[in-house]
């Protein structure tokens, strides 16, 4: 066989990502391709079929995370596993995880057709549920055996449908998902290209991030329990009003983060709600999501110790009681700085303005990094929006994207050392 250098077609990436871009697509713009729907199987069967057009070889685990392997020269290496999710939130836009899957298997395409062979088999895995409409991330966590039958017989999607009977109904058994499990030894790294979902890259009009470290968060509902009483008849000094509260704890959030937290800290307050809710009555109740995140666990630590502290001290000063509960404590996960100077390396040798980032979101990256070492690529996010029909990525920077991950690739899967 003639060897050429490989090279990515950006052309047939972006037939790619229009076919699939309507699967799932409703009359509003937006893509509804949530985890064991219709929409979410036919794009699974459309992404295998691709995947089959290419020559490679292809399979499901258990968790019905789809596989494709390019069979490198030594079968019994570990091998480098790349991939994303193609799951979508509801009305989302056509990238996201899309993107890292697609890209992937341009990436293997390109090295199929260049007749070139790895030393070690390269696998493209597109994970289920990363979307978490089943509360976690189902794919990834089979995959590093982190669910257990508690996990598949709970899991409930925010409807109300258990996860066992969504996946049924496609005459799928979840409980196979406890045989998606990969031994650790069997994988070298994973690599995951991925949108930003922020400002940062198109803020400074760069094409790359080269992600060093994927952030840590932790959700809790937070309560202040006060006195509901008459808006008219109760003098301010006798009130024991728990909105106050709520809004004491808003404004220190910002001191919070200075004293305790790092430049790299985020404290955000999505929902309250007041009972009894309505206009002429002091609320006795208010309860709030508290969502924390930071790169470093003992700095989150730290957050939540004096997240407690304050909370305890408004409760004293306004006459109310004030208790949280734990909703989710998500460990933070550095890249392999090997893997991470690899990347760089590639961004370097494509010719692209890149820089250094953390990634503030979660990604499939954070569960695999549990068994092997990770790395992860971002494209740029137009006004860094994403979650919506408006996210895009300009075709440039899609490019340098796709370069840069078979650059990455070529590093890893060409070479004899693990
Ligand atoms: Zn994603």
């Amino acid at each position: 066989m003639v060897e050429t250098i490989p090279d990515i077609s950006i052309d047939r990436l972006g037939t790619d990502l229009r076919e699939l871009s309507e699967i799932g697509r409703a009359e509003d713009g937006g893509v509804y391709r949530m985890a064991f729907t219709e929409a979410d199987m036919e794009g699974k069967a459309w992404l295998e079929q691709r995947m089959k057009d290419a020559g490679l070889e292809t399979s499901r685990d258990g968790a019905a995370n789809v596989i494709a392997r390019l069979a490198g020269k030594n079968p019994d290496a570990p091998a480098l596993v790349i991939g994303s999710h193609i799951d979508t939130v509801p009305c989302a836009g056509i990238l996201d995880g899309t993107l890292g899957v697609l890209t992937g298997l341009e990436c293997l395409r390109a090295l199929k057709e260049s007749g070139q062979v790895p030393e070690r088999d390269i696998e493209l895995i597109a994970f289920s549920d990363e979307e978490g409409r089943f509360g976690g991330m189902l794919g990834s966590q089979s995959f590093t055996g982190q669910v257990t039958p508690d996990t598949i017989h709970l899991a409930t999607d925010p409807g109300g449908v258990k996860l066992a009977d969504a996946m049924g109904e496609f005459g799928l058994d979840p409980w196979l998902a406890l045989q998606a499990r990969r031994d650790p030894k069997s994988v070298a790294a994973y690599l995951e290209l991925h949108i930003e979902q922020g400002p940062v890259l198109a803020g400074h009009e760069e094409q790359i991030g080269v992600v060093e470290a994927i952030t840590g968060l932790f959700k809790w509902t937070v309560s202040f329990s006060g006195e509901p009483n008459h808006a008219g008849t109760t003098p301010m000094p006798m009130r024991r009003d728990a909105f106050m509260g709520v809004a004491d704890f808003a404004h220190e959030l910002p001191r919070l983060l200075d004293e305790y937290g790092s430049d790299r800290s985020r404290a955000t307050i999505g929902r309250v709600d007041l009972t009894p809710g309505s206009a002429n009555t002091v609320p006795g109740e208010a309860k709030f999501t508290l969502d924390v995140r930071d790169t470093d666990e003992t700095v989150m630590h730290e957050l939540a110790e004096a997240a407690r502290r304050i909370l305890n001290a408004i409760a004293r000063r306004r006459g109310l009681r004030s208790s949280y509960e734990v909703e989710s404590w998500i460990k933070p996960v550095d890249c392999d700085p090997a893997l991470t100077d690899m990347v760089e390396a590639a961004a370097k040798d494509a010719g692209t303005r890149f820089r250094r980032m953390e990634s503030g979101a979660a990604h499939d990256a954070q569960i695999v990094a549990s068994i092997c070492p990770v790395g992860m690529i971002f494209v740029p996010s137009i006004d860094g929006k994403s979650h919506s029909p408006a996210e895009w990525t300009p075709w440039d920077d899609i490019e340098a994207g796709a370069r840069v991950m078979l650059g990455t690739i070529q590093r890893i899967a060409f070479s004899e050392n693990t």
